[in-house]
């Protein structure tokens, strides 16, 4: 492994279990050197995020609901008492309700839509701001979005519409940090089996599809979703900014799937 992250220090937002995309990255900028903090929504989750910070070497975490603002604040607090500053920032957090990622976009409850947007994607802006005021020197921050946010992806409603505002936010946020030489990017990941993917109404075929017609004809593992986190987190990245990085096998290239005749 490489000394990539030796010396730097950050919080990893939105590990569940050891299928999360969060979980992916962490362990890879452990891999490589980094120290790190975690946050869990609630104690059920706890049971399952402890192990894996420890395996990481961690045993910094931290509660934190994005819907509560004294929790994210609380985070923030406690980071600062502990270490002062940070290098990075991941945030891999998305909720939308179960029983509207299915049918139609145009039958979202209002209540849904907004609850879906400040999980999905305010949630990045409030904690980037904070985050912002612990990286002195610069550093770099990192969320997950999703090709639905571009396209219009069957069951993916809300959720869609809330990848479009934070990839936006992406954007806005890389020039609001830029002078303090924060960098601030995004993953759009193909899909991976976690527990927020099987939220989606229908995700077998959805995977199976992008799979089956993405250029690579495979889905993307955890393992190449870290390797893109640890890009995107450390020095090899210093002049990427207000990126989507897409790591989903090239799928949001094609604009039909190959034909069965040209296929190996
Ligand atoms: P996951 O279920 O492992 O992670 C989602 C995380 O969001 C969980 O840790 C959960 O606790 C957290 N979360 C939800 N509501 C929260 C709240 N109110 N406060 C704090 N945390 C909250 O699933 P994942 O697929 O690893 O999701 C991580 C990110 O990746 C999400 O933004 C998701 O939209 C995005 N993403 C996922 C896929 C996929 O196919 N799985 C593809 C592209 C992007």
């Amino acid at each position: 492994m490489t000394k990539l992250m030796q010396g730097k220090r950050g919080l990893i937002m939105g590990v569940a279990n050891d299928h999360s995309i969060a979980w992916g990255i962490a362990k890879t900028l452990a891999d490589h050197g980094a120290e790190l903090a975690f946050t869990y929504q609630g104690d059920a989750l706890l049971k399952r995020v402890k192990p894996l910070a420890e395996s990481a070497g961690s045993d910094f975490l931290m509660p934190c609901d994005v819907e509560d603002i004294a929790t994210v604040d609380a985070v923030f607090a406690e980071m600062k008492k502990k270490w002062g500053t940070i290098d990075f920032f991941v945030h891999a957090v998305g909720f939308s309700d179960k029983n509207e990622l299915k049918g139609r976009f145009a039958d979202t409850t209002r209540e849904n839509f907004v609850r879906t947007m400040v999980i999905s994607c305010f949630s990045f802006a409030e904690s980037a701001k904070r985050a912002a005021e612990l990286m002195p020197n610069g550093g770099a921050m990192l969320t997950l979005t999703y090709n639905g946010g571009d396209r219009a992806m069957p069951n993916y409603n809300a959720m869609g519409l809330a990848k479009a505002a934070l990839e936006s936010s992406v954007r806005y946020l890389a020039v609001d940090f830029g002078q303090q030489k924060i960098r601030v990017n995004a993953i759009s990941a193909g899909p991976i089996r976690t527990l927020a993917g099987a939220g989606i109404h229908d995700a077998r075929y959805m995977f199976a599809f992008q799979q089956r017609h993405s250029p690579l004809g495979r889905g993307v593992t955890l393992e190449e979703l870290g390797g893109a986190g640890l890009y995107l987190c450390s020095d090899l990245s210093g002049g990427v900014t207000g990126e989507i990085h897409f790591v989903d096998s090239g799928y949001n290239v094609i604009a039909m799937p190959l034909p069965d005749a040209l296929r190996a």
